[in-house]
């Protein structure tokens, strides 16, 4: 493998090792460029980092892999089938939804059995759940299938798009879209909390996202044995076998811009890398007003920065436990007492409040290899406000960690408190200083309309030539399918290597 000296590719680096991150690298090297990914943290992944504790093996973030075809090609384009190296699993039930009072809505991609379930919720409402499926299919063939994987830096691909989105009502919310189709309360949230899973407010986030249905259903929801990181690593493998080079505790302080053109980066402790192109996956905030922060900027000023509507944030606690709850599913939403109020707490009045919503995720239901024999690894969120909300999280963690604790005794596991065996917490604050997110938002910007699309931050910079951005908040948006969509953007939007290479 020849080296950096005697490697005559031309050299893209890609500022941070996230799902969009680890595809772009892919994506490059199979087009012929050099790949350098530089990675602020020990280990790749971002969101989708591994802890490893006392035995147990947690994935921080990304546990439900929908679109597996969008990562299956990542293999392809080198030659080989993901297949071969990480198994995936279906995982039918997707996923069991309980409710303040105990009753469960089991969500499922087989349509007979989830006709049933609805129906024993609310009979009345089975015709609109068939209409609202089909509308779902209409959205997702032109939102996700048409136009989640077209460059929209030009406002010619937004003006071309503008009837069929409007058509299709993307100015409306989620949860004004699905009411149109259902009446039953808990119906109401069982098909309009899917924005929540990137980071969105179903009152506010652009009804687009109502294709997560159909997506649902026609991809599947999937499992990677071994954890999501076993996808991460894969990834890795991929990118060195490229002869890329992955490295870590590598912090990009700024990018370098000589003549409105990329030259490289400069490194926290001052070390240059020169590049032809630069790819960040860096949070689209920070980029802008941090990495380019000796660059005049037009467009993302720090005043828009400032500006922008930031997603929720996170607190995540993972833990181990000495016994198995067998009762507990795999995928699980515990929610609480209000829905609306809630979330209004959590984006508009951000305050922490009292109860919570809490997704419980438990892969030892079908993976027992990421905990010691007899044992359970969890992990278990709750949505909170991004730090505009001035929270003490010094403070507050650990009080809001065992009203977590207290509710999971409460509902699904009983006896909580006596087998556990290991705990490891994340809160916003972390997002902020673990992963440089602005505002410590766990989605960065907010799938809104007007931060969607050609209204979000482009996948080729607006700012400097040479610069390329993937990951949650370019276009188009957060989620594993989302990051490695903007990805796949750049073949069309980076140039062929040759270029560099006549150019020299
Ligand atoms: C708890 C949680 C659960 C989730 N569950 C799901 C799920 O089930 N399914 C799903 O599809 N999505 C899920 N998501 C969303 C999904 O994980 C993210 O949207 C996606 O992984 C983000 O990928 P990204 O490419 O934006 O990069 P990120 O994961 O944000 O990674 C960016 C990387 O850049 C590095 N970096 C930042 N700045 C610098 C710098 N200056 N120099 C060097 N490196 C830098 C960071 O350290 C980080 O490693 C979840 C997210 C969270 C937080």
């Amino acid at each position: 493998m020849p080296d950096m000296f005697t490697d005559a590719r031309p050299h893209a680096v890609v500022i941070g090792s996230g799902f969009g991150g680890l595809a772009a690298a892919v994506r490059l090297g199979a087009r012929g460029y050099r790949v350098t990914v530089l990675e602020k943290l020990d280990a790749p992944g971002g969101r989708a980092y591994v802890y490893r504790q006392d035995g147990f093996t947690f994935d921080a973030g990304p546990t439900i892999i929908t679109a597996p075809y969008l990562l299956e090609e990542l293999w392809a384009l080198c030659g080989e089938r993901m297949a071969d190296h990480v198994e995936l699993r279906q995982i039918d039930p997707f996923y069991d939804i309980r409710f303040d009072d105990g009753t469960v809505f089991r969500a499922t991609g087989d349509a007979q059995a989830i006709r049933a379930e609805v129906e024993r919720f609310e009979p009345s409402d089975l015709p609109g759940f068939d209409r609202f499926m089909r509308e779902s299919e209409r959205i997702y063939k032109v939102a996700f299938h048409d136009l989640a994987d077209q460059p929209f830096h030009r406002i010619k691909t937004l003006l071309r798009s503008a009837p069929d989105m409007l058509r299709l009502g993307g100015h409306r919310t989620v949860y004004a879209k699905v009411s149109q189709y259902f009446r039953n309360e808990k119906l109401l949230s069982a098909f309009s909390f899917h924005p929540l899973l990137i980071g969105g407010n179903p009152f506010t986030t652009t009804a687009y996202y109502c294709l997560v249905g159909h997506l649902e259903r026609l991809h599947g929801v999937h499992y990677a044995m071994g954890g999501t990181g076993a996808i991460v690593a894969g990834l890795v493998r991929l990118i060195e076998g490229q002869g890329g080079t992955m490295r870590y505790g590598a912090e990009v302080e700024q990018i370098t811009v000589a003549g409105g053109q990329a030259t490289g980066v400069r490194l926290a402790g001052g070390e240059r890398i020169p590049a032809d192109i630069v790819v960040s996956n860096a949070d689209v905030g920070w980029t802008y007003t941090k990495l380019l922060s000796e660059h005049k900027r037009r467009r993302w000023t720090d005043r828009k920065m400032a500006r922008a509507r930031y997603s929720m944030s996170l607190v995540v606690w993972y833990f181990g436990t000495s016994r198995r709850y067998e009762n507990v599913y795999h995928h699980t939403m515990v929610l609480g007492p209000r829905y609306k109020g809630l979330l209004q707490d959590i984006f508009t009045r951000k305050v922490l409040s009292q109860d919570f919503s809490l997704y419980l995720h438990r892969p030892t239901a079908n993976d027992p290899s990421l905990a010691p024999p007899g044992c359970d690894a969890f992990y278990v969120l709750a949505p909170v406000p991004n730090l505009a909300s001035g929270t003490d999280w010094a403070k507050e963690a650990e009080p809001y960690r065992a009203r977590i604790q207290k509710r999971l005794e409460e509902t699904v596991m009983p006896g909580l408190g006596d087998c556990l065996v290991t705990s490891h917490l994340l809160t916003p604050q972390d997002f902020r200083d673990r992963l440089l997110s602005l505002n410590g938002a766990a989605f960065s910007l907010e799938p809104q309309l007007f931060q969607s699309a050609w209204f979000r931050p482009h996948n080729v910079s607006e700012e400097v030539k040479g610069l390329y951005l993937v990951g949650a908040g370019t276009h188009p948006g957060a989620g594993v399918p989302g990051v490695v969509s903007s990805a796949r953007i750049l073949d069309e939007v980076v140039p062929d290597p040759a270029v560099f290479r006549t150019a020299r």
